[in-house]
């Protein structure tokens, strides 16, 4: 039976998933910012938390990890340094989540200790604050060409593959994403569509990665357009990414 999946907002701008295999009844949840938020959509959902999984170790994914493991007595995967975690992992371990595959894929730039977590046989990967809609993470700890290195591990994964993100920041990438790359006919059809969303207050996450290598400039940076935009035909990838990335901080 495949897996279910249960998006939930919290803070201002955060989302965090349920993980369901009906099977067995297992249930994870993806980060812990609020415990409130996770035994909210617990009960909506009816799912009983056996797992929880942590990307990275900023507060709006790890302030309710105490509440919600001694509440649930949840079994904690995640990333060294975190206090609460049961099982330190990191990038290119894998685990089974009610026989499902979990692989871990280390993604440092936003954080040096992010881990995503890929579910091969669902399809689907949980990006942190690594890939965004239209976006990537602000690197806090990492470099350019180190960013650019994780969202290229993140890039090699089918092009189906469902994107859930931890906020919803998409209309101000979507606004950055046309000034670097305006005359992209896909990314002008995509914000659109987003737009008519956030006005209906419908969540722009997921996403899936073929979008984003169309309409995401921050993979994009081999693109012949918007090299010669920023002026850069000659740069490596990792420069391009770099200034790219740059200009966002200054958008
Ligand atoms: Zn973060």
């Amino acid at each position: 039976m495949p897996l279910q999946f249960h998006q939930f907002a919290y803070n201002s701008d955060n989302y965090g998933v349920l993980v369901h295999d009906p099977a067995t009844g297992k249930t994870a949840c993806v980060d812990a910012g609020e415990a409130g938020a996770v035994f909210e959509a617990l009960k909506k959902t009816g799912w009983t938390l056996s797992d929880l999984w942590i990307t990275h170790h900023h507060w709006d994914h790890t302030d309710g990890l105490a509440e919600v493991k001694s509440k649930t007595g949840c079994h904690v995967t995640g990333p060294e340094g975190i206090k609460g975690i049961d099982a330190v992992v990191k990038g290119s371990d894998s685990f089974e989540f009610a026989g499902h595959r979990v692989e871990l894929i280390h993604t440092p730039g936003h954080t040096l200790d992010m881990l995503n977590f890929y579910l091969p046989g669902a399809g689907t990967v949980f990006t942190g604050d690594t890939l965004f809609v239209m976006g990537c993470g602000r690197l806090f700890e990492g470099d350019g060409p180190m960013m650019w290195a994780s969202l290229q591990k993140l890039m090699a994964l089918p092009p189906e593959t469902v994107i859930y993100c931890a906020h919803e920041y998409t209309l101000a990438s979507a606004a950055f994403a046309l000034s670097i790359d305006p005359g992209n006919a896909a990314l002008q059809a995509k914000v659109d569509r987003v737009k008519a969303m956030r006005a209906s207050d419908v969540p722009t996450v997921p996403t899936d990665l073929a979008t984003e290598l169309a309409t995401n400039p921050f993979l994009r940076p081999a693109d012949k357009d918007i090299r010669a935009g920023l002026g850069m035909v000659d740069a490596t990838d990792a420069e391009v990414f770099t200034e790219i990335r740059t200009r966002k901080d200054q958008f």
